[in-house]
């Protein structure tokens, strides 16, 4: 990063880890294909092992049941599968998902549009389980989740809502990719059948994620097929730098994770706090149990974009809710969902920190936010701000 520089859109990427760098040098020079029974291809098939054992020993997963891709909108679109099958063997019928997920997840995979059904949040931005209980009243259904919003960084109640179902018949799909690396998370304490990451978001490298299984999930119907690799569930040669990178990055990211967290949520108060100290400033979601490294703030009259753009001319980077929908003068479906009016969905900036991130350059962040509001608020309207 650029000295003059400060990175705060770490929901949107991550900066490499040195750690992945280096284990992606190493497989850049490794000859073989990890499915040759040649030493070439032993020695890629090691490390493409090694990063699965790793990534399983994270999330408290079999490595057998580890499936790499190319991302998590892959892995996402790879568990949305119309062929699963609940645990007693009954047939997965349809889809149900929040109306706060990943556009990924939003596009419902392999369902057909009739057979998917949406469950809304709760104006704190949390999954509405009594909803989900109306809904779940119905043929077995398999439920998509994230366990953290990627613009407010809400948690969602992933494990009651688990239990809800599997009473129904049904499976849980939970979108981990931003929660990954941030909080501990165990599938088996979130009774999770599906849950999927990405490897940049932690640190890794881009274009490359993993969905993991839950013990005796059935049915999964590979989106990609060829070759036998990752047991028939995802054809191709694997991406070995990419996948060695990950692996690194995940143990990196875990060794420092609890220390990380509590350092990064203590800036993160420091940011509201400071933001707080202008008039009409509303910090979405703040009542929520939330990721300790994310703030989505608005001032009504205030474009999201208008800011972004403020604060990059400052030299801040920052991001107008989900990095997909940046560059779009469109309202966050996420906070259309919670029941905020377009007026204020279009205001959504968010800031997101990381395991590198600085008090100074969260100070940094700041002086450009006073600088800004004191240009972009002068005219705003006095009632509209005193509403907050
Ligand atoms: N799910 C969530 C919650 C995300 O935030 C993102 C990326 O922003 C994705 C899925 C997609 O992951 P990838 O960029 O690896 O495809």
């Amino acid at each position: 990063m650029a000295r003059d520089r400060a990175y705060l859109d770490w929901n949107a990427t991550t900066p490499l880890r040195r750690e992945a760098r280096e284990a992606m040098a190493a497989a850049w020079d490794l000859a073989g294909n990890p499915s040759s029974v040649h030493a070439e291809g032993r020695a890629a098939r090691r490390l493409v092992e090694d990063a699965r054992g790793a990534i399983a020993a994270a999330l408290g997963a079999d490595p057998r049941n580890v499936v790499f891709s190319s991302g998590g909108t892959e892995a996402n679109a790879l568990a949305l599968a119309p062929g699963l099958r609940g645990k007693g063997g009954q047939a997965i019928e349809r889809l149900i998902i929040s109306s706060i997920e990943h556009a990924s997840v939003l596009s419902g995979g392999r369902f057909a549009a009739e057979a998917i059904a949406t469950v809304g949040v709760t104006e704190s931005g949390v999954v509405d389980l009594d909803h989900l209980a109306d809904l779940l009243d119905g043929p077995p259904a398999l439920v998509s989740i994230m366990l953290a919003n990627n613009e407010t960084g809400a948690l969602q109640p992933v494990a009651e809502a688990a239990a809800m179902v599997h009473a129904a018949g049904g499976l849980l799909h939970v979108d981990a990719v931003q929660a990954f690396g941030k909080i501990p998370i165990d599938i088996k304490d979130l009774s999770a059948d599906l849950v999927s990451i990405s490897g940049h978001k932690i640190g890794g490298p881009k274009g490359v994620g993993a969905l993991l299984l839950a013990e005796g999930v059935a049915g999964l119907d590979a989106l990609i097929r060829g070759g036998g690799q990752e047991l028939g569930r995802r054809a191709g040669t694997e991406n070995v730098p990419g996948i060695a990178g990950f692996g690194a990055a995940v143990r990196a990211a875990m060794a420092g994770l609890v220390e990380d967290a509590a350092r990064i949520e203590n800036l993160r108060n420091r940011l509201e706090e400071g933001l707080r100290q202008t008039r009409g400033v509303f910090v979405f979601c703040e009542k929520a149990p939330r990721l300790p490294n994310t703030t989505l703030f608005a001032v009504p009259g205030l474009k999201a974009e208008t800011a972004v753009i403020g604060f990059d001319l400052e030299g801040i980077a920052v991001s107008s809710g989900s990095a997909c929908s940046s560059g779009k003068v469109q309202p966050s479906h996420v906070l259309e969902a919670m029941g905020f009016a377009p007026e204020l969905a279009k205001g959504g900036v968010r800031l997101s920190l990381g395991w590198s991130t600085t008090m100074a350059e969260v100070d940094r962040c700041l002086e450009a936010w006073r600088k800004l509001s004191g240009t972009l608020l002068k005219h705003s309207d006095e009632t509209q701000l005193e509403r907050f």
